[in-house]
């Protein structure tokens, strides 16, 4: 298992490529919601969300060791991370994308220089190309959660969060394979331990939440949830064991209240989180029990949204 020292050592890796991102807070939800809210701003965070903290970890670390070539299997933010990080270090990247995949997002990856292979629609299929590929071209593969650098480097949000609001009484994090919440735990657990980690999970991709009432990793269904980072069907090998030792509540939100939780911050606080990036403002807009003046982090993952598809989302009206 990761420590945290591996999240101090990483944080000093990937200074310079990842931002100190903003807590923003919101005077009507904190009213409404009878606790003081911060929202941690990964969606401002460069190539728009968390991710570039653990590819910028890992891949910074095969580069160290000689490697000039890497290759991720991942159509969403890590595919942009990836892409990024191997520019910024003049290495070169290749991003394997499903047959399907959305252009924009294709595009956003092919304009930090990558080379996109399409393959299949499972991310299984993805993940055998992108691994045969690194090992016929000597390439290093970058998995998006289940690596301990990867989760080392996410973990650093947590470090930053305990640094911006120090008297911080719970944290509610995004959970998808489980490498930014595993992480997150680490640094808060391991330095405050009496600070609670709340997992968020779609109802619709509820396979950690399965997982832990279980006692070992389950695998669901393919999900249709519109929260596309949060889709993963497993959770990681890695991941879930720390999740079993330190996640104090996992909880589930609709897709109606990931909607009515895009459409507040959109309107109301001008902020643009993609729908992953919402669950954890979702989950913090119907939790209103807390004792007066708790402050609770929503930790906004990401920002990387379908313009094509949020007029549809919209249609949800943002009662809280
Ligand atoms: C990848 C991603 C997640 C989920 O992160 P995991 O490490 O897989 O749990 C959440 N939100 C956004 C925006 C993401 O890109």
């Amino acid at each position: 298992m990761i420590t945290i020292e591996d999240i101090r050592k990483a944080r000093e890796a990937i200074a310079g490529v990842t931002k100190y991102t903003p807590v923003l807070t919101s005077k009507t939800l904190t009213e409404r919601s009878g606790v003081e809210v911060y929202i941690k701003g990964e969606h401002l965070q460069t190539t728009g969300s968390f991710k570039i903290r653990g590819a910028t970890n890992k891949v910074k670390k095969a580069f160290r060791e000689g490697a000039r070539h890497v290759i991720a299997a991942s159509s969403g933010n890590h595919g942009q991370a990836v892409a990024f990080v191997a520019k910024t270090l003049g290495m070169k990247a290749t991003v394997v994308v499903p047959e399907n995949a959305a252009k924009a997002k294709v595009d956003a990856i092919r304009n930090y220089g990558a080379e996109i292979i399409y393959c299949g629609t499972t991310s299984h299929e993805r993940i055998e190309r992108a691994k045969s590929i690194a090992t016929e071209d000597g390439a290093v593969f970058i998995p998006p959660y289940d690596d301990p650098l990867i989760m080392a480097g996410q973990g650093t949000t947590g470090l930053e969060i305990l640094e911006q609001v120090p008297d911080v009484s719970a944290i509610y994090v995004p959970v998808g394979g489980g490498g930014l919440i595993s992480g997150v735990l680490t640094a808060v657990k391991e330095s405050r331990p009496n600070v609670k980690v709340i997992g968020v999970e779609p109802e619709l991709a509820n396979d950690t939440q399965l997982s832990l009432k279980k006692g070992e990793p389950v695998t669901i269904a393919a999900t249709e949830t519109i929260a596309d980072g949060l889709r993963t069907n497993k959770p990681g090998e890695l991941t879930f064991p720390v999740l079993q030792k330190y996640l104090d509540d996992l909880v589930l939100v609709s897709e109606e209240e990931i909607k009515a939780a895009l459409r507040f911050a959109l309107e109301r606080m001008k902020q643009l989180i993609e729908p992953s990036g919402c669950v954890s403002l979702a989950a913090v807009m119907k939790h209103k029990s807390y004792v007066p003046n708790e402050k609770v982090v929503a930790l906004a993952s990401g920002g990387n949204a379908s313009l094509s598809q949020l007029g549809k989302w919209l249609e949800v009206e943002a009662h809280i």
